[in-house]
């Protein structure tokens, strides 16, 4: 594996969201029923039995959150202690030993920390992607929880989801699910993912940006997509997202309710949002940590687009949440308390 370019290197405003292999990234093991202390290590590569459960039986989970430069040149976590959490959340539903809130963070800052040049300047919209990620390791072949985990935390710098301006795309449905009724949904493990890709991809090659999955019991109601929560905004100004148990709860998704209603003076609902009633809807978005907001210019459903707003300009409300948003995560609008953890 090639190592990232030198930070002077780097075209900060032509960055992607492609995989880079940093100078430094945490590593802790889980044996013998505790975790050790973990440590910052250079090497990217990870050894593992071939019979972990992680490769076979997706004892995996993962998590998303950025480090965000401010104009003062600091840097700094948006809410760092829901990932830790939601992240104990999946462990317990695969069976998983969890990691404590504190220490997520502590590890989180301290791979922020050792590879800082790679944060983007301020200004370019760029972020350092922090991934967390845990694994059922050790030798196992029958369908039960593994011996031994490892927690790995590790980043790179994307640039801005936007360049030049928020622009909606179109989304579509698809026959498949992304999750079962009383399935997985709620957390973010490797699983949920690995059964995404088939409709994703036929998504994509529609001229679609991604799957806006539909409840799986019913297939009447829209749940997500593929990795954001789904928002309407009614005619009378009301933020709806769907409130469903097979959804994944997003950060990005609790944090716009509260400043929908706080910021924007908006009422906010968690309710059913049926795919044969758009018609309530002005705008419509999904959110999520990578695109902050990727406003839905129409869903295709049934062989017909329901466009929103505008399939090529971005609805005031939506422009104004996103603003709000990135103002607080880059440090340039104050931000709720306990919102922001300062890296350095
Ligand atoms: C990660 C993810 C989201 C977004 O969650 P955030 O915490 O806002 O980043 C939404 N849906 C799915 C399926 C996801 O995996």
């Amino acid at each position: 594996m090639t190592k990232a370019p030198a930070p002077s290197q780097i075209d900060w405003k032509n960055l992607g969201f492609e995989y880079m292999d940093l100078p430094k990234r945490f590593l802790a093991h889980w044996k013998d029923g505790k975790w050790d202390d973990g440590e910052l290590t250079e090497d990217s590569t990870l050894h593992i039995s071939e019979g972990a459960t992680a490769l076979h039986y997706g004892q995996a989970d993962f998590e998303g959150l950025k480090a965000y430069r401010t104009k003062d040149n600091h840097i700094q976590l948006f809410r760092p202690d829901q990932n830790a959490k939601r992240m104990q959340n999946s462990c317990e539903r695969l069976l998983m030993p969890t990691f404590p809130v504190d220490k997520f963070i502590d590890a989180v800052k301290s791979v922020v920390k050792a590879n800082e040049d790679y944060v983007p300047p301020y200004g370019t919209g760029g972020t350092l992607y922090i991934r967390p990620l845990m694994i059922g390791v050790g030798g196992t072949i029958g369908v039960h929880a593994a011996p031994e985990y490892i927690l790995t935390i590790f980043a790179m710098p994307v640039g801005a989801y936007y360049k030049g301006g928020v622009k909606p795309t179109n989304f579509t449905t698809s026959y498949y699910d992304r999750a079962a009724p009383h399935g997985t949904g709620q957390s973010k493990v490797g699983g949920n993912y690995g059964s995404s890709l088939l409709p994703g991809d036929q998504a994509h090659k529609a001229g679609y940006s991604d799957v806006v999955y539909l409840d799986p019991a019913t297939h009447t109601k829209i749940e997500e997509a593929g990795s954001a929560n789904f928002f309407g905004i009614t005619k009378d100004n009301k933020f709806v997202t769907p409130k469903s148990d097979s959804i994944l709860p997003s950060v990005t998704k609790r944090s716009l309710l509260f400043l929908a209603k706080d910021r924007l003076g908006l009422d906010t609902e968690e309710g059913d949002v049926f795919i044969d009633d758009l018609d309530r809807f002005k705008e419509a978005g999904a959110m999520g940590t990578a695109a902050v907001i990727a406003p839905i210019g129409g869903i295709e459903y049934k062989d017909q687009l329901h466009v929103f707003y505008s399939e090529t300009e971005v609805g005031p409300v939506t422009q104004k949440l996103y603003d709000t948003l990135t103002g607080i995560q880059f440090g340039d609008v104050e931000a709720p308390e306990g919102w922001i953890y300062q890296v350095d």
